[in-house]
């Protein structure tokens, strides 16, 4: 019988689990070859994940002309969609004229939460939590000496009270340096560690312990100018500028905005093996942080008439721990960014999402425009086709209406005209 409910299927050998999916699925031997393809993981892929069958294998694209902080780079990007990693190029391209991207970067800090509950004076076991900052700071860094020997560890304490559908409740946020970690292990393993210290304190009850994906501590930064006759004129400069203001003003387009610039990123951040969900939510939740859901990135004209784009969000990506250490292309990926510090990483990578925003932005906006620059184009070819005086504009015209910008048709059109 077809069934899911197949108990131990964690307990088979990758080839057993083969062949129950044959079974379920009427799979035939090539299709299991597709499926049991291991590429560069090979056995890793099994210590990896739970059941395990085989892997799923991305493009690995290489995105060209990167000039960041007037450093020159390749970047990585592992994508399935199309013009991806040939709208990064081509906006790298455009951005070199005024020195590529700049970038800057917050320490890598991140928050670990504690949920205290079942307090009925949530004020004075806040007051109290803080009072003992000190210790739960020692509390916490003595569970990762490594971070701390690196200059890491726990920095400092902060709560609030919140309202909940549930009564007050307070909210410890644990702040840790991670230095080149990711982070979530290391601080998920301190906010259990300081719990029971923390009911101790407050006599409350500690219901969750884990990192937030909101790392509004651990931003990075990257700027650039494109300049104004690089990427196609004032036309383009105020079509981006619209466009933005569009995505600003309404989060059905804010989305897609973001969406944009998520493309770049993500395929970044899968290359070199970090977690893509918490940079996600990270992102969406920091463009929602002011209660409306805004860009990520700001564009201006400068009073040259550039444009100038800037792009700010959290990152939390490591070069330790994950899969970055362990996947073999994700450990090439990052010797080829030739990255030594995770702000590096992230700052490289947010001047790729500022990049791809540019490119999608260029590319509606010119579509936009079209039909100027193809009436110009228009009144080119009727005086390639011999057109003079008014009967230029007026072949342009018949070629623009018709759809049929061409040199073959312009001559016919100028044929009828002269009759
Ligand atoms: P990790 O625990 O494997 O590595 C971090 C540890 O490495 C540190 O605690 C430190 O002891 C050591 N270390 C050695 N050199 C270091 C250096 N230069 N900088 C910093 N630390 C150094 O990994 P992690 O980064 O704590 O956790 C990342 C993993 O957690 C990811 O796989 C992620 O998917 C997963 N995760 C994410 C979430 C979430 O995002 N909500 C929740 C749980 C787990």
């Amino acid at each position: 019988m077809r069934t899911s409910n197949i108990s131990g299927f964690y307990k088979l050998a990758s080839a057993e689990r083969l062949k129950i999916l044959q079974a379920f699925a009427g799979l035939n031997e090539d299709e299991l070859a597709v499926l049991s393809m291991k590429g560069a993981l090979d056995e890793l892929a099994d210590r990896m994940i739970e059941n395990v069958v085989g892997t799923m294998p991305l493009p690995l694209g290489i995105a060209t002309h990167f000039m960041i902080n007037e450093m020159d780079y390749l970047i990585p990007m592992a994508i399935e969609e199309p013009s991806v990693v040939a709208a990064a190029s081509n906006a790298a391209k455009m951005a070199r004229a005024r020195g590529g991207f700049y970038t800057s970067s917050t320490e890598p800090v991140m928050i670990g939460q504690i949920q205290v509950t079942k307090l009925s004076d949530p004020s004075a076991a806040k007051f109290t939590v803080l009072e003992h900052k000190t210790a739960i700071l020692e509390l916490a860094n003595r569970c990762d000496p490594v971070l701390v020997k690196l200059g890491g560890g726990a920095i400092d304490v902060d709560v609030r009270v919140i309202a909940t559908d549930s009564g007050p409740q307070v909210i410890l946020h644990l702040l840790v340096n991670v230095k080149d970690a990711m982070g979530a292990n290391a601080v998920n393993t301190m906010a259990e560690s300081v719990a029971p210290f923390v009911e101790e304190l407050t006599g409350g009850t500690v219901n969750l312990r884990i990192i937030s994906n909101l790392a509004t501590h651990r931003l990075a930064r990257a700027k650039a100018v494109f300049a104004r006759d690089e990427i196609g004129g004032e036309a383009v400069v105020e079509g981006i500028l619209s466009a933005y203001h569009f995505a600003k003003a309404d989060p059905f387009r804010c989305a897609t905005h973001n969406k944009g610039i998520m493309n770049g990123i993500d395929a970044v951040v899968i290359a070199t093996g970090n977690d893509f969900r918490a940079v996600e939510a990270g992102a969406h939740a920091y463009a929602s942080i002011t209660g409306r859901y805004l860009p990520l990135t700001c564009w201006e004209k400068s009073s040259e008439g550039d444009l100038v784009g800037t792009i700010e969000l959290p990152l939390a990506l490591g070069l330790v721990g994950g899969a970055t250490t362990t996947h073999p292309t994700a450990k090439v990926n990052v010797k080829l960014l030739g990255v030594r510090t995770a702000n590096e990483l992230a700052e490289i990578i947010a001047a790729v999402g500022l990049a791809q925003n540019f490119a999608a932005l260029r590319a509606l906006a010119t579509e936009g425009i079209q039909r100027g620059h193809m009436s110009l184009h228009a009144r080119n070819v009727a005086v390639a086709a011999g057109a003079t005086g008014d009967r230029i504009e007026r072949v342009a015209e018949i070629l623009v209406k018709e759809r049929k910008v061409r040199l073959d048709r312009a001559k016919e059109v100028l044929e009828t005209l002269l009759q």
